[in-house]
């Protein structure tokens, strides 16, 4: 018998508590963020609750028809990733995947039923659409299940670091440093569970699931340069080639900030944001070498730790995440004080989308996001900040920012992603500051501050390259018909 190692209960928190017995049904895992084997405590508690109770355990995966406008972009790299999934956690853990489609309102009540599981643990998002899917899934579960809800994502559990709407990086640091010694532990090493499951698995026809949904969203191609899975995650934070930890953290808290130093930063925001690599882990790997560079660690933790906490505190307690409406009052009073003063230059959206503004700063940040899916850190906030200066309002430029930072980026829909157009466009988790035309007291970023950062022109011309490249692989990829990568661990 495996040794069944329980969650800090801080980790988990029951969203719907059964009637039944807890012994005889299954647990089911159904996984949406998290989708990783390795260090995952949505599926350490599954196996958990299901050794405990004596019973088998499934994940089960539930791919949406339509999900926040995600393209191939997203979509490629997301099933690409849980394809390996598949195989790890079946080939390691004996653990069958199970993989449906449609809403998951339907699906995984169906599948509870079906398999007569006692227990359902998800993993948390705090994006509104995954809350109230599983509000209507409470609801449709028989009464004997028990559906448990396990902040896998987060460092320290968002409903633990704080039971409020914090105002800022500032309010919500202390309370999550205080805490980290309870919850940045070393994760256990998760053994196959007990019970086997005796029903077959189905097969899954990756390839034409795949091939279906990249036509589908062909408008946005996925990228060949950023390989999806677990292992290709786990090379990016620390492989002996070009692991960030290994080979580039340095010069993260000098160069983090210069996009013509894209190696600089981690590039692992596709990988966080789909639950490819768990945040603990990359911190945990961070603090190992931080006697060598411990600024450059320091500066690392406080974006992946504070910074990724404080977006999804943010979301978790403003209903109104992505929208005018959860702004601070100070903000929207003055954005709205400004809503009609006179713009230098007013843009339709089509016109941005298609990077055709008098700023080639601009239009190269807007082409790096279109082409190579994922905007410099630095530039995503100017590129937002001139949406508000060049549209008609506040609402507007908030809504343009979400609709094209969700459409093109890879790590995209992201509770990040929200809180980066709100703190570009609302100040959000910032302070006042100087009123001025059209941003009131918005923070303003111009060209001439660029100027005096980077080297604009070089950015413009390293971005032109980028795109002629990225466009002649492309072209390349679709004469010989080659296949996307995917690592095989
Ligand atoms: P690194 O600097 O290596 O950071 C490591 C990790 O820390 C990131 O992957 C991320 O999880 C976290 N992090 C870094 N900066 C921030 C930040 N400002 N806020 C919260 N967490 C942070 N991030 C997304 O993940 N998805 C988005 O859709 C997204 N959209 C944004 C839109 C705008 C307008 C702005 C201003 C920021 C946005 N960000 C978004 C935040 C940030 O720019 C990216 O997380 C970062 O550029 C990702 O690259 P990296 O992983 O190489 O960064």
């Amino acid at each position: 018998m495996a040794a069944s190692v329980a969650v800090h209960p801080g980790r988990f928190r029951a969203l719907k508590t059964g009637s039944g017995p807890a012994e005889g049904g299954p647990v089911v895992y159904w996984m949406f963020r998290d989708q990783r084997v390795r260090d995952n405590w949505a599926l350490i508690h599954a196996v958990d609750q299901a050794n405990r109770a004596n019973v088998p355990v499934a994940v089960a995966f539930n791919l949406f028809d339509q999900f926040l406008g995600a393209r191939a972009r997203q979509l490629g790299f997301m099933l690409r990733g849980l394809k390996q999934l598949q195989r790890d956690i079946e080939e390691t853990l004996k653990i069958p995947f199970f993989l449906f489609q449609g809403e998951a309102e339907d699906t995984i009540p169906n599948f509870l039923k079906e398999c007569g599981a006692s227990l359902l643990v998800t993993d948390f998002t705090p994006l509104r659409q995954i809350r109230k899917c599983k509000e209507v899934i409470c609801s449709r579960v028989s009464d004997r299940v028990s559906i448990h809800e396990v902040d896998a994502h987060n460092v320290v559990p968002i409903w633990v670091a704080s039971d409020k709407l914090e105002y800022s990086a500032k309010t919500i640091r202390g309370k999550i440093t205080k805490l980290l010694p309870q919850y940045l532990i070393d994760f256990p090493i998760l053994q196959p569970p007990d019970k086997k499951w005796d029903g077959s698995s189905r097969l899954i026809d990756w390839d034409s699931l795949i091939a279906q949904v990249i036509s589908k969203g062909a408008d946005v191609p996925e990228l060949d340069w950023c390989i999806p899975g677990e292992s290709a995650a786990l090379e990016l934070l620390k492989g002996k080639e070009n692991g960030f930890l290994t080979k580039r953290l340095k010069n993260y808290s000098s160069d983090r900030n210069n996009p013509l130093k894209p190696r600089a930063l981690s590039g692992l925001s596709p990988y966080l944001h789909f639950g490819q690599i768990s945040a603990q882990r990359c911190a945990l790997e961070a603090k190992r070498v931080r006697q060598l560079y411990s600024q450059a660690v320091d500066t690392f933790l406080e974006e992946l730790i504070v910074r990724r906490e404080l977006a999804d505190n943010y979301c978790f307690y403003q209903p109104h995440y992505d929208s005018l409406k959860g702004a601070w009052e100070w903000a929207r009073k003055s954005l709205l004080e400004h809503a009609n003063d006179e713009r230098e230059h007013v843009y339709t959206r089509e016109q941005l989308e298609k990077a055709q503004t008098a700023d080639p700063l601009w239009n190269a940040s807007q082409l790096e996001m279109v082409h190579y899916g994922k905007m410099h850190g630095f530039m995503r906030m100017y590129w937002a900040k001139k949406i508000l200066e060049w549209t008609k309002g506040p609402e507007e430029a908030l809504e343009i920012c979400i609709y094209l930072n969700d459409k093109y980026e890879v790590d995209g829909r992201d509770p990040n992603g929200y809180v980066g157009c709100m703190w570009s466009i609302c100040g959000v988790h910032d302070q006042g500051w100087k009123e001025r035309p059209v941003f009131g007291k918005i923070r303003y970023m111009n060209y001439a501050g660029c100027k005096r950062k980077f080297d604009v022109d070089g950015y413009v011309s390293y971005v032109k390259r980028l795109v002629s490249e990225m466009k002649k692989r492309k072209a390349e990829a679709s004469l010989d018909k080659k296949p996307m990568k995917e690592s095989r661990s």
